[in-house]
């Protein structure tokens, strides 16, 4: 039996105050920045957890003044924690440009200037000129049409959201021809069995995993059929003797038997992307010119903008999308909107390779990674650090979920350390006063200026610097 400890075994008197606590001045500046309650509270479980371990024994009974400053260094390491908790800004170094735990696309100038202007009061559903209720998202609708070509568009939260939706509008309940080597998963929770089983469609699975035909899919059609979805396969990619019909076979196979073609286009673009290698993701325009009756793709991959689900295709599908209840549940928040708005003008404009930041990464050209990482690892050694650096070849990625195969060539910075692992390099780059997320490979910790702003350089080389 474990023997019952008493206050009698202690002697109360060493443990701090709360009051005491509150005093001290790094505590004071705790309260400022988290607020009283969460401090006090805080402060009240340090103390308690204190008098536990003096009470069990664990700890032996120290002076008076030590166990204070015990006390309220934990306090500061909770505040550092509690500081990690929130959405913060971070440095992107991992040169992955679509990295989706760092916040996909970052936005563009415009987008960011937009998503200040609407944080207030905006014109969101109101219509300026007739001074009454406005139409939520018509510029957008209309940009979309404009850039894709598509009768009609519309848009929600995300990829996901316009797959499920479309599915359930158009397919609860009836069959969805789907080949079997289109049957993917994205990033562990986006699977194409899962999301149509929860929309209430039926999944008919045609073809093999490398090769489907187009009189696959012709002979699985019946009465029970309501659409035919094709997904891009964004994240693999089957190589070999392979066979997938395209859109143009589907979308008119589609039509022959009155049935819905719906293509899940994932990143998909708008501009073609040949130039960076990227000629494997579908241009939306192509899509809706091949004759799919509608089309859905992320706001937030290759196309640079902020999470959301764009929808675009035939007026009276999209219309029926728009009259569904479910719309209204899914629909885009304001700050989505013009931030939305916002990119596609960009790429209404035409300058989208130099103000897209997603697409200027993925774009620059190799020499100029080169130059920028030549003269970073100047600056370090001139700032004499006992780092060992160097440059290295290597490869960046597309990311989320695009392009698996396309090789990015860029240009490393490599840094070791006399006395730190690579472990160390990296967590002190993560624990700077703006977080360098950065990769480590052999040994190495492996910085790629590709995804680091021109501006930000600076933060890394003073991270860097420090760390002697
Ligand atoms: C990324 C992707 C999705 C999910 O898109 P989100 O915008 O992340 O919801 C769906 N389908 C495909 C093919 C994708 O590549």
């Amino acid at each position: 039996m474990q023997k019952k400890a008493t206050p009698t075994n202690l002697d109360a008197s060493i443990l701090p105050s709360i009051d005491d606590v509150l005093s001290h001045e790094a505590v004071v500046a705790l309260v400022a920045e988290f607020g009283r309650e969460r401090i006090l509270a805080f402060a009240r479980a340090v103390i308690g957890s204190k008098r536990a371990e003096l009470l069990s024994g664990e700890l032996a009974p120290p002076d008076k003044e030590s166990l204070y400053s015990d006390v309220i260094c934990e306090l500061g390491e909770i505040g550092a924690a509690e500081r990690m908790n929130g959405v913060r800004r971070v440095i992107n170094a991992t040169g992955v440009v679509i990295h989706t735990n760092l916040g996909r696309a970052p936005l563009s100038q415009r987008a960011i200037e937009a998503i200040n202007d609407a944080a207030g009061y905006s014109t969101i559903e109101y219509d300026l000129r007739a001074g009454s209720r406005g139409v939520r998202g018509a510029g957008l609708v209309n940009l979309i049409k404009l850039l894709t070509g598509a009768e009609d568009a519309l848009a929600v939260n995300n990829c996901a959201a316009a797959a499920l939706f479309v599915l359930s509008v158009f397919a609860a309940g009836r069959e969805v021809i789907v080949s079997r080597g289109e049957l993917v998963e994205i990033g562990g929770d986006f699977r194409i069995p899962d999301i149509l089983n929860r929309s209430g469609a039926i999944l008919r699975e045609v073809g093999t995993t490398n090769r489907t035909h187009i009189k696959d899919y012709e002979n699985a059609v019946c009465e029970r059929t309501a659409m035919i979805l094709k997904v891009h396969p964004s994240n693999f990619r089957i190589k070999g003797f392979t066979k997938t019909p395209t859109t143009a076979e589907l979308s008119s196979l589609a039509r022959k038997h009155k049935l819905i073609f719906f293509e899940d286009a994932g990143s998909g673009a708008l501009v073609d992307l040949e130039p960076a290698g990227l000629s494997g993701e579908p241009v939306i325009g192509d899509v809706i010119s091949s004759g799919a009756d509608l089309v859905g793709f992320s706001g937030d991959k290759l196309l640079g903008g902020p999470q959301s689900g764009l929808i675009a295709g035939r007026r009276d599908l999209v219309e029926r999308l728009r009259r569904d209840p479910f719309y209204r549940a899914l629909r885009l928040d304001k700050i989505i909107t013009v931030a939305l708005e916002a990119t596609l003008e960009q790429y209404a404009r035409g300058d989208v390779k130099e103000s897209i930041p997603a697409l200027r990464s993925l774009l620059v050209n190799r020499e100029e990674i080169t130059e920028r990482a030549r003269r970073f690892v100047e600056k370090l050694e001139r700032a004499a650090v006992r780092l060992r650096v160097s440059l290295v070849d290597g490869r960046s990625a597309v990311g989320g979920g695009a392009g698996p195969d396309v090789p990015l060539e860029t240009t490393l910075i490599a840094l070791t350390h006399p006395d730190l692992s690579d472990i160390e390099i990296e967590q002190h780059l993560r624990k700077a006063p703006i977080p360098i997320i950065s990769r480590i490979e052999n040994g190495q910790v492996l910085i790629d200026l590709r995804t680091v702003a021109r501006k930000d350089e600076s933060e890394i080389l003073d991270a860097l610097t420090k760390l002697q």
